[in-house]
């Protein structure tokens, strides 16, 4: 070890600096701290699962006990808050996890209510998990005020939502749902998985809690799995109950696929500029082809949402989804007709991924036959476009 770094010449960054950086320093850099010990630049990984007590048992850090917390989770919490605008974060094993979290620390009798278009692995644990504990889940159209107006006054405990929605890609308003859950005592939680901070930040729009399946975009890679929920109210009962599910039912993420993530982090915002740029060009391009009956991306002008996502995300994010004019069997030949890009579930990594969404749709889906979701990666797009217009010819 260099005898010229010490602890003391490594200041740690002030906090003041960290809350006044945009987006695209803050993937870099929050949560980060150069080492105080050797001077790593990049943070060690710390697979300690135990943290030594001096002589009158008092701790070094922060750390105790790695389900409890360690350093790998902590330094990927802080960042998240931070690129969510939030002031605390809970990470957690997989985006279900941290799902999870939110619905275990509800009560027998509490309500939610959820939007129709959801991720189905969300909505099959709400349907067949946490019904379980007495929480009564509903899905309703949460695009419709009325709708929206009638079911609160019956009383709702959560309110989720995912916008853009997984994988018709509806997009919800936020302020004006935030407001009505606000009205009602209703905790407004949203799914941010498809904007990422870089696009959307529904705490500033008066969303309650934020999840992400760290999975897709923020890890970026699809090497990782993991979850966050971010909160600006760490006071809250609310948060201290998740913290407590996060603790002490222990589904958290190792400290590896906490580096990971974090690393993930660091190239979200140059990431998403690519995923953003090609998914337009391409949506386009699918709306002019003869044998493509509809697409769905809140970029294109033909979108319902159009409007709404223009206003309220800096971008229309990287997945869109097209339905065939040939139907069911025009998309099982779409897909099977590709030679490079993987047909394969998941989204938000750097390579394009392809899904005939009705053969991972649960029975009863609101998913029509004939739809394809697309994750556009950050490949050239024309090479993207060269590939699927040769398997829609
Ligand atoms: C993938 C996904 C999840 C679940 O995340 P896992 O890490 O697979 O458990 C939740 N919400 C959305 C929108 C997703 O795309």
């Amino acid at each position: 070890m260099s005898s010229d770094i010490t602890p003391e010449s490594l200041p740690p960054v002030p906090e003041s600096s960290e809350s006044s950086w945009r987006r695209a320093t803050s993937v870099v850099h929050a949560g980060r701290t150069i080492d105080r010990e050797t001077g790593a630049v990049v943070p060690p990984i710390h697979l300690s699962t135990t943290f030594a007590r001096g002589p009158d048992a008092q701790l070094a850090g922060d750390f105790c006990y790695s389900r409890s917390g360690n350093p790998n989770r902590a330094e990927l919490e802080q960042c998240v808050a931070s690129l969510e605008g939030g002031s605390e974060a809970a990470a957690f094993a997989s985006g279900s996890a941290a799902a999870n979290a939110i619905l275990q620390s509800l009560h027998p009798g509490d309500r939610v209510l959820s939007s129709r278009d959801l991720y189905h692995g969300v909505r099959s644990l709400m349907e067949k998990v946490t019904t379980r504990s007495g929480v009564a889940c509903e899905s309703i159209d949460l695009q419709d005020a009325a709708v929206v107006e009638r079911e609160l006054e019956r009383g709702a405990r959560v309110v989720w939502c995912e916008t853009p929605a997984n994988p018709q890609l509806h997009v919800i308003d936020l302020e004006n749902l935030s407001l009505r859950c606000r009205a009602a005592g209703a905790t407004l939680v949203v799914d941010n998985t498809f904007a990422t901070p870089m696009l959307q930040r529904p705490l500033g729009n008066g969303a309650a809690l934020v999840v992400h399946a760290t999975t897709k975009y923020l890890a970026g890679h699809s090497d990782v799995t993991g979850g966050v929920v971010v909160t600006d109210d760490p006071a809250s009962d609310l948060w201290q109950r998740i913290r407590e599910v996060q603790t002490l039912a222990g589904s958290v993420p190792s400290p590896f696929d906490c580096w990971l993530a974090l690393r993930g982090i660091s190239t979200l915002h140059v990431r998403m500029k690519q995923h953003v740029e090609n998914a337009v060009v391409l949506a386009r391009r699918f709306e002019d082809h003869e044998v493509v009956g509809r697409v769905l991306f809140p970029g294109l002008e033909s979108h319902p949402d159009h409007a709404l996502a223009s206003r309220q995300m800096s971008g229309p994010g990287g997945v869109l989804s097209i339905r065939l004019k040939a139907g069911e069997e025009g998309a099982r030949r779409f897909t099977s007709r590709l030679t490079w890009i993987p047909r394969a579930t998941s989204l938000g990594g750097v390579h394009t991924l392809v899904e005939h969404r009705m053969l991972v749709e649960p029975e009863g889906s609101p998913v029509p036959p004939d739809l394809v979701r697309i994750s556009v990666g950050i490949e050239d797009a024309e090479d993207l476009w060269v590939e699927f217009d040769r398997a829609l010819s």
